[in-house]
């Protein structure tokens, strides 16, 4: 056996939180190989997708929006991509399909 290995007792115990918050700093979001991108004309406000998205990466923000039809909303959804892992439940769970799922990144050659 190496003697560089360090020994039972040196190493850090897993499942340990040692840093508060520090989940922030862990940008979950290159693990995606697929991207949700929000139709904001299609999109009634009904904040399902806020709901499930299992990592909280639907932000309802204060932004207005004005469809072409003339309605207005107070907020918009929009998708944290540092944190979104592309696992699609938002976009199975819109109502009226202002979600689509897009690669990530194309296919070359
Ligand atoms: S794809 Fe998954 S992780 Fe990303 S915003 Fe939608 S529900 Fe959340
Ligand atoms: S689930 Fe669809 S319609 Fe509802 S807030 Fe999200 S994007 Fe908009």
């Amino acid at each position: 056996m190496s003697s560089e290995l360090p020994g039972a007792s040196e190493l850090v115990i897993g499942g340990i939180i040692t840093k508060p918050g520090s989940s922030l700093e862990y940008k979950t979001g290159d693990w995606r190989v697929l991207r949700p991108v929000i139709d904001q004309e299609k999109c009634v406000r009904c904040r399902l997708c806020w709901v499930y998205c299992p990592d909280a990466a639907i932000l309802e923000v204060d932004e207005e929006y004005v469809t072409k039809k003339g309605r207005k909303y107070k907020v918009s959804y929009k998708v944290n991509y540092d944190y979104c892992k592309g696992c699609g439940i938002c976009a199975e769970e819109c109502p009226v399909n202002a979600i689509q799922m897009v690669p990530e990144y194309e296919k070359k050659g």
